[in-house]
């Protein structure tokens, strides 16, 4: 039921309206039961389970290089190749089980908000773009649908729409419409890029003394990998690069990238929300 969770204390559940409130309900609850009541091995679980993620992913590159070189497998390092991967995908999972149970326990102790959808919200999306994963998969291909939006200035919702995100492998599958009914989200309180309307922070937004400061402190953080952001097939953080050739403005700068050998999964940082939403988890301020 819980497809990703992303930023400080922002839970996303992409599900119907229906199926949500319960399952938010029992996800806090089931939380406030262990801060109530802690049993050893239930804090912070999602560090265990990354650290065997990238453990196992490691091994499979290891098993991918040595398959590229010799054109082949033996019978038993394909069979270890195949419950490696199997095993990484399990971990993956255990990771965004851990995440969602974390922030439901930070839910089940603060204030929280449920954003309505609405045209002058759309910078709630913007927030999201990239990360936010739709739980029923490629009708084409099977691989996960990532929320992208039209490169425009300022989206509106009918700019947003699903891409299948083996894109970046090359793929061109149709994309599926955006329509509000498909997600549900609850965040903290207190997001100010979320709560303000989507005109306002577009005007902040092209302030120049904005933009420079934002460009500023994405720029510290190249290099470091973002916890929050998982590669879509490969479930690694993906890492901040700052692109070669860029327009000289902060909105044509910065990406996340997969890390795994040969991956191409990428997710640009392209509106001054999405680039709060990244300050946000690599800070805890964001830029309003
Ligand atoms: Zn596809
Ligand atoms: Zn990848």
């Amino acid at each position: 039921m819980l497809e990703a969770l992303f930023g400080i204390g922002s839970l996303i559940i992409s599900t119907i309206a229906r199926v949500f409130r319960d399952t938010v309900k029992a996800i806090v609850l089931e939380a406030v039961r262990e801060i109530i009541q802690p049993r050893p091995g239930t804090a912070a679980a999602s560090p265990r389970h990354m650290a065997d993620v990238t453990s196992a992913d490691h091994q499979i590159e290891d098993l991918e290089r040595k398959l590229s070189r010799d054109g082949c497998l033996s019978t038993r390092d394909a069979e270890t190749l195949d419950e490696l991967r199997r095993r990484r995908d399990a971990a993956a999972s255990a990771y965004r089980k851990a995440r969602a149970g974390e922030v439901a326990a930070e839910a089940g102790g603060s204030d929280y908000v449920s954003p309505i959808l609405d045209p002058r919200h759309a910078n709630v999306l913007q927030y999201h773009t990239g990360t936010l994963v739709l739980e029923k998969r490629c009708p084409a291909c099977g691989c996960p649908m990532a929320l992208q939006h039209r490169t425009v200035p300022d989206p509106e919702l009918g700019d947003f729409f699903w891409a299948c995100t083996a894109f970046y492998d090359g793929r061109k599958c149709k994309p599926i419409p955006f329509r509000p009914a498909d997600v549900q989200m609850i965040h903290k309180a207190g997001i100010p890029e979320m709560e303000v309307d989507r005109h306002d922070i577009a005007i902040i937004g092209r302030q120049p003394v904005v933009q420079e400061s934002v460009r500023r402190r994405v720029a510290e953080h190249v290099g470091e990998p973002d916890d929050h952001v998982l590669c879509p097939m490969h479930h690694r953080p993906m890492v901040l690069r700052q692109k070669k050739e860029h327009d000289g403005t902060v909105l044509d700068m910065y990406h996340l990238r997969c890390v795994h050998d040969g991956c191409s999964q990428m997710m640009k940082l392209k509106t001054l929300p999405q680039l709060a939403a990244y300050l946000r988890r690599s800070e805890g301020t964001g830029i309003v």
